[in-house]
């Protein structure tokens, strides 16, 4: 019982969403692990068809949109208004959040031309409007934005090079009442997504020096990251009033909700159809 998957098998797979447990399987020779490898992907290929057909007959729509859908009627049922930004971002905007050359998310940005990228997050657009909000709207004043970010990355698994930020944002509230409403806020988006276990953690970030990090109990994999203000940044928006703001990944959302390991099962793509790998 030493034999494991070869390369290819494991890599079909994990394409057909094999359990930690499948993926660990060991054989005492190669007939035998090639017999369970046929049976195994056979048996997969049947239910993930039914899962398609189900789709075509069912709801139609792929997980990352219907989880949106439920994402944004929440937001906008608890007094939020939806923001629809650019996804190309000025590096002038990127610079006001302090992602400057020096900064290590820098390298991780799309340029498309010299003083523009495919934004990396949605918080500068978003920081840009609430200044003007702030002025125009009694407060509090709750935002949201959901849509693609961009960022090179170095690590796969729970990293991709697309992916779909859900950033939503409060300003001007009572300074005590940060840290409950984030929790609220994070209670919402989980139950939305259908996560019951998770925790909020401190981290350190790059660009908010300290955040609460919406983290998964399951494998410890962060879901989100909030952040809190006045903050230093807040001067390059000439904004004073206290914030509270959380950017969560929805494919990471998906990931946890449904168990898996692997995120490109979640996010636009052309090789899955909501989760289901197209070559069966
Ligand atoms: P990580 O440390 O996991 O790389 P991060 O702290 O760099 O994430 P944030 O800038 O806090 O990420 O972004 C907010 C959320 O967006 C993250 O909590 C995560 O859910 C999601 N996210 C960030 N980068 C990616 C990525 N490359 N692919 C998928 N989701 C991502
Ligand atoms: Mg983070």
């Amino acid at each position: 019982m030493n034999l494991n998957w070869t390369d290819i098998q494991r890599k079909r797979l994990v394409e057909l969403d094999a359990d930690a447990t499948t993926l660990a399987r060991t054989f005492d020779d190669a007939d035998q692990r090639n017999r369970a490898f046929q049976t195994w992907v056979k048996e997969r290929i049947s239910v993930h068809r039914r899962h398609l057909d189900a789709l075509r007959s069912g709801h139609r729509r792929p997980r990352l949109c219907r989880l949106e859908t439920a994402l944004v009627e929440t937001l906008v049922s608890h007094g939020f208004v939806q923001m629809s930004t650019p996804v190309l971002m000025s590096k002038g905007l990127l610079a006001k959040m302090s992602i400057t050359a020096d900064h290590p998310l820098f390298e991780q940005v799309y340029w498309v031309e010299r003083d523009k990228c495919l934004r990396p997050m949605l918080a500068p657009h978003l920081y840009y409007v609430m200044k003007d909000l702030l002025r125009l709207w009694q407060k509090p004043v709750r935002i949201f934005e959901v849509g693609p970010c961009f960022r090179k990355e170095t690590e796969g698994a729970r990293h991709a090079a697309e992916f779909t930020m859900l950033n939503l944002c409060e300003f001007g509230l009572p300074e005590d009442e940060r840290r409950q409403r984030l929790e609220f806020f994070a209670a919402l988006i989980m139950d939305g997504a259908g996560i019951d276990r998770y925790s909020l953690e401190s981290e350190t970030s790059a660009v908010y020096g300290s955040t609460l990090d919406v983290v998964s109990d399951a494998d410890g994999l962060e879901l989100g990251s909030g952040a809190m203000g006045p903050h230093p940044l807040d001067r390059a928006w000439r904004i004073t009033d206290t914030w509270v703001g959380i950017g969560f990944g929805l494919e990471r959302l998906l990931m946890t909700a449904d168990g898996g390991t692997n995120l490109s099962r979640f996010g636009r793509s052309i090789s899955y159809l909501d989760g289901i790998r197209l070559n069966i």
